[in-house]
């Protein structure tokens, strides 16, 4: 199974991920936890469908269902963070 780059943690067993807040050149963005998102709707306790962290946790950094709470678009397509590539440098200096 996946483990996640910033938190380290287990995707399928943690109930959420420890990354609150991602720093951006213009600023830092604070993140949106699963079931804020404005196109989905998690019951209790549903896992989300892409990092599997439960209803009220951040998701895992590079995930699909995850809102940008800056402009409400897709985080990983809004184009306000482009941060992806770095944090995977980072953890392959760390390795
Ligand atoms: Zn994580
Ligand atoms: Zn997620
Ligand atoms: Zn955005």
């Amino acid at each position: 199974m996946a483990t996640c780059i910033d938190c380290r943690q287990e995707m399928a067993t943690a109930a959420a991920c420890s990354v609150a807040v991602i720093p951006l050149r213009s600023g830092i963005l604070i993140r949106r936890p699963w079931g804020s998102e404005s196109s989905w709707r998690p019951r209790e306790g549903e896992r989300c469908p892409d990092c599997a962290v439960l209803p009220g946790g951040l998701h895992h950094l590079g995930c699909d269902v995850e809102e940008c709470a800056d402009c409400g678009h897709q985080l990983l397509a809004c184009g306000c963070l482009d941060l992806f590539d770095e944090f995977e440098l980072v953890d392959e200096l760390l390795a």
